[in-house]
């Protein structure tokens, strides 16, 4: 276990270079080394062939460890090109030297997604990058289809080096791909977050955090699309602090504030489970009951216009109290929103006119 820890910190070691991307480090850290590996692989496979073929891996063993180490020292523009260009001579150097039907000229494309998702490359060098794989891996073919350099291979052996080839070709493809993925992915799980962040401030109200006027509207909008369905009716109350202006005359604004906070977080309570509160404007909330039809919240409106009767906000040396009307509405599906809407707001204005402190239903 210590010993893949080790090899994981390693990897992930800072690099001196500033302002420099660690995952990209890391990537040509994991690609260098596996070229390394292949090297070493290829040198126990291709071991018969002689020592020009041992000094050959070795080099190119050695070349590998040597990026590898850059990678703890060099930005990584540099050591990404490093691996190109070292990948690019090895994979030449073994087609010409050994056999192009080992497809390991397939290897240049891996460098293709490896630049072209670089932010930091100019499209010019990605576009290059591109012509040049082409060519290499179409030209090693067609050269060798003229000049047969292959030394003499056992079937087995030939077999070995196409699925080593092969292996090691897809798997930097998804280790690759899969280092770009999680960078987009991480891209765009922050955009989602922050696009959800957005959109719920954009319903909240500032002050209270309850739900706002438009986002209680577009809520109310949705209720009534379901409704025929639902078969089920929903009720809709306004209530407005009575005489909140003395409240604010009396004790200042700060204070009116910290009360319309509190009473927020009364309906929220009381709301939870029943349905959703919003504040409508100034001193209104809107309270709409789910599932519930007029009587059933006129019960409850009862009860919760008792719990605020009987709250003291404490704000700084003062004990404030006050009291709500409310007017309530069971949503009549003819009538629609709007309609519904305002004869709860009229039986407000008549609660009132009543002397407040009441439900009017
Ligand atoms: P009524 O019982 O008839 O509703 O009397 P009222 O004094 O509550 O009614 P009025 O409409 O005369 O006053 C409402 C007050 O609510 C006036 C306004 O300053 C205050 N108000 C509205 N929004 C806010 C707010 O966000 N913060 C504070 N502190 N006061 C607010
Ligand atoms: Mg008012
Ligand atoms: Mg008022």
């Amino acid at each position: 276990m210590s010993f893949f820890e080790d090899i994981h910190s390693l990897l992930n070691q800072e690099i001196t270079a500033e302002n420099e991307s660690k995952e990209m480090t890391v990537l040509v850290r994991i690609l260098s080394i596996i070229d390394a590996i292949l090297t070493v692989l290829y040198a126990i496979i291709f071991a018969h062939c002689g020592i020009h073929a041992l000094i050959l891996f070795l080099i190119f063993f050695l070349i590998n460890l040597g990026v590898l180490l850059a990678t703890y020292k060099y930005p990584s523009y540099a050591t990404t090109t490093m691996h190109c260009l070292v990948l690019a001579c090895f994979i030449v150097v073994f087609c010409v030297f050994f056999d192009s039907r080992f497809n390991l000229q397939l290897a240049i494309f891996t460098l293709i997604p490896l630049v072209y998702y670089r932010v930091d490359f100019p499209r010019w060098l990605k576009a290059l990058v591109a012509v040049l794989c082409c060519l290499m891996s179409g030209g090693i073919g067609i050269l060798l289809l003229y000049h047969n350099v292959s030394v003499p291979l056992s079937r087995s052996v030939m077999i070995t080096t196409i699925i080593l080839n092969m292996i090691v070709i897809t798997v930097k493809l998804l280790i690759i791909s899969r280092y770009y993925y999680l960078k987009f992915a991480a891209g765009e799980s922050k955009i989602v977050a922050y696009s959800k962040k957005l959109e719920q401030l954009a319903g909240a109200d500032a002050l209270t955090g309850l739900s706002n006027r438009r986002s209680m509207e577009d809520h109310l909008h949705m209720m009534a699309e379901k409704y025929p369905s639902l078969n089920q009716s929903f009720s809709i109350a306004i209530c407005d602090i009575d005489f909140f202006k003395k409240v604010n005359d009396t004790y200042g604004h700060d204070a009116g504030d910290y009360v319309l906070t509190q009473l927020a977080t009364i309906f929220k309570n009381f709301m939870n489970g029943k349905g959703k509160p919003a504040r409508w404007g100034g001193e209104e909330f809107l309270l709409v009951f789910d599932q519930m039809n007029g009587d059933d919240a006129f019960l409850e409106l009862a009860k919760l216009r008792n719990q605020i009767e009987h709250s003291e906000f404490q704000y700084k040396s003062n004990t404030i109290c006050v009291t709500m009307t409310f007017g309530l509405e069971e949503y009549d599906y003819y009538a629609g929103i709007q309609e519904s809407i305002a004869k709860a707001d009229e039986k407000l204005y008549q609660g009132k006119h009543q002397g407040r402190n009441c439900v009017v239903y």
